[in-house]
């Protein structure tokens, strides 16, 4: 199936939220895509396929239409997001998570595929999310999980307390920029308790310029949790999913010194060879060239660090 419009479908076992029908000019390329491009996007999506199948979901291809909706419509796979020739779903993997996990999305967020929160929803099994709207606001009922004690990740709070019991906690963790995050933390008062976990280091969400030393993506303030909870098998497992979500980015952008300088200090290349390994371009001229780039970039990190 392919939908066109504004849906942007995160979850290829829900049914979307919304189709919009194209806008009227767009009725003919609509057509053209709907018949033309399907085929094609079958065709190279065809391992997406099959791993989706598999699974016993449904395979379908959101065409997202943004303001350059009839020049330059993009084509991604429903499950990983990603355009179909860096679709990452043969390397996705489910965290079990004893914590429980809610992501309050905003809006705005909702519709940008490189999202770290549509990760979470993705490879976190039981994560739920939450579509925050300035005018349709997410009750507590629907969020708060009975009998946890919820934790909203923020750097305003508290210290986490000592001896948590991960089972017994629920965190929330407040998916947006700078500001849409302070909207959704006021939406959030008095839900629970606000902690703030010691985040250091620098950011490895390379798809998104930073606001400022010491911010990270949703899905990194998670790995911090898990660590703080000694929960190092889910951490480990949560950040290749998450290495792969943004190396995957960084090919699909084109960007092929970042995503070398990003492989060369990535736990991705010993997790899952052979998918990193399928990713490399595909003309020998170009596999080389990245080849000789990825050995210089590690060696430099190799250096860099004094391993
Ligand atoms: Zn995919």
């Amino acid at each position: 199936m392919v939908f066109i419009g504004l849906a942007c479908i995160t979850e290829s076992n829900e049914r979307p939220e919304r189709i919009t029908s194209p806008p009227p000019d767009s009725v003919g390329l609509w057509r053209q895509l709907r018949n033309g491009v399907s085929a094609q996007v079958r065709e190279s999506c065809h391992r997406a396929t099959s791993v989706l199948t598999a699974s016993g979901l449904p395979l379908r291809i959101t065409i997202h239409m943004g303001r350059s909706v009839v020049n330059n419509p993009t084509l991604r796979c429903t499950r990983c997001q990603q355009i179909p020739r860096w679709c990452v779903c043969e390397g996705l993997r489910t965290v079990d998570c004893p914590v429980a996990v809610d992501v309050m999305m905003h809006s705005r967020e909702f519709f940008r595929p490189s999202s770290t929160g549509h990760l979470i929803q993705r490879v976190v099994a039981g994560a739920r999310t939450h579509v925050y709207r300035h005018d349709v606001v997410p009750t507590r009922e629907s969020v708060v999980r009975p009998g946890k004690d919820v934790w909203v990740l923020h750097p305003l709070g508290e210290p986490m307390p000592a001896g948590p019991v991960p089972e017994n906690v629920q965190v929330l963790l407040l998916d947006g920029s700078w500001g849409e995050a302070a909207d959704m933390k006021k939406a959030v008062e008095g839900w629970g308790r606000r902690v703030s976990l010691p985040m250091t280091g620098k950011s490895r969400y390379w798809l998104r310029t930073q606001q400022g030393e010491g911010q990270f993506s949703t899905v990194e303030a998670l790995l911090f949790l898990l660590d703080a909870l000694g929960l190092k098998k889910e951490h480990d497992a949560l950040r290749v999913q998450f290495e792969l979500h943004v190396y995957a980015g960084l090919r699909t952008r084109g960007h092929s010194a970042l995503a070398a300088d990003f492989l060369a200090t990535s736990p991705l290349r010993e997790a899952m060879p052979e998918v990193i390994a399928r990713m490399h371009p595909q003309s020998p001229e170009e596999k080389a060239a990245f080849s000789a780039l990825l050995r210089e970039r590690t060696e430099n990190a190799r250096v860099h660090t004094g391993g």
